[in-house]
């Protein structure tokens, strides 16, 4: 059985450094601002959002690779701190990443097999020569490469087939979680969706859960079962990929959705933001999202909205949650 993720009021803090004239100061960025969610054995949850909103420090945050600033993770019921010590160590075997950047994840010096082959070295350490050559073949057969792949240098495959062996070298100690931050964004289209459908089916016969970061909403309803929207550290909206999609009720969601075209969805226009998000060193009193909401009521200013659950959503609105204000005066 695959381990259930647990994520209660995770946070991460970075000190920044202001150059002024005369001075310079210190701020603090909160890229990760009090988040929680669960994540079920064997499901997917899909994390979007704008860059700046914190995805991608989510998922180092899960894996250890960075240290929080506060709150707590867990996986398959064991608690790992905050500090990154021997609990993670041991915990990290049981977890993979896939990155972003498929040149850069790959070492150009050795060739591709023996980089598949690398984690079962490191954490397998049973296995004999022979045996993990046979899990490698395994591995490349089922992530759709060929057997003499396994001698080619990264820069003599495509950019879909090196990232096919980073899947591979994911996969192939059989981790119970797997972290993915936007891992077939570098790809051309169809690439991306015949690397999907690979990932797709090995998915399918390993079970892991999983965490995929993405600013593609096409992808994470295509690999996702949940989906959680990030907005400026925090999670705005979270729920049922299909029905976040089909019937977004944060306003930022509804932005985020409108702009694509989703099977099952009323058409509606497209609702275009004013301005960028507003830096994580200066977020706004109230609700963060409150200087691009064209929905603004004045309360959303001042007061913080927080996540409420009902049924399987959650959202952090205060016209979703608090229906007396819609009759507020816009702001
Ligand atoms: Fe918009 Fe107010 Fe809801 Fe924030 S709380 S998303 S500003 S309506
Ligand atoms: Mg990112």
């Amino acid at each position: 059985m695959k381990g259930a993720l647990e994520v209660k009021n995770l946070s991460r803090v970075f000190k920044v450094r202001e150059r002024g004239l005369l001075f310079s100061s210190t701020r603090l960025l909160k890229a990760v601002d009090g988040i929680s969610f669960n994540v079920a054995p064997g499901e997917m949850l899909g994390i979007v959002g704008e860059s700046g909103s914190g995805k991608s420090t989510t998922a180092r945050l899960l894996l250890g690779h960075i240290p929080a600033s506060g709150g707590e993770i867990r996986f398959g019921g064991e608690k790992v701190s905050a500090k990154l010590d021997a609990d993670w160590r041991r915990m990290r075997r049981r977890m993979q990443m896939i990155y972003q950047d498929p040149l850069g994840a790959l070492d150009p010096r050795i060739p591709v097999g023996q980089q598949i082959e690398e984690p079962l070295i490191v954490h397998r350490p049973e296995l004999s020569a022979a045996q993990r050559r046979a899990h490698v073949a395994d591995m490349m057969g089922q992530i759709g490469l060929l057997a003499h792949h396994g001698t080619r240098y990264p820069h003599e495959m495509s950019g879909g087939q090196r990232q096919r062996v980073i899947i591979a070298r994911a996969l192939i100690i059989d981790p119970e979680l797997l972290v993915c931050d936007e891992p077939v964004s570098a790809l051309d289209v169809s690439v991306q969706a015949q690397v999907l459908n690979v990932f797709e089916d090995i998915r399918t016969r390993a079970g892991f859960t999983g965490v995929f970061v993405s600013h593609d909403l096409k992808v994470v309803r295509q690999v996702a079962e949940r989906v959680a929207v990030m907005y400026l550290g925090r999670i705005v909206e979270i729920g049922d990929v299909g029905e976040v999609f089909a019937n977004p009720a944060h306003p930022y969601t509804q932005a985020l959705v409108s702009a694509v075209p989703v099977p099952g969805r009323s058409r509606r226009s497209r609702i275009v933001l004013k301005g960028d998000p507003p830096s994580a060193v200066n977020v706004p009193a109230g609700c963060p999202f409150h200087t691009r909401c064209p929905e603004v009521r004045s309360a959303c200013r001042s007061i913080r909205p927080e996540l409420v659950e009902k049924g399987r959503r959650a959202v952090a609105c205060h016209l979703v949650n608090n229906p007396s204000l819609s009759g507020m005066e816009a702001a």
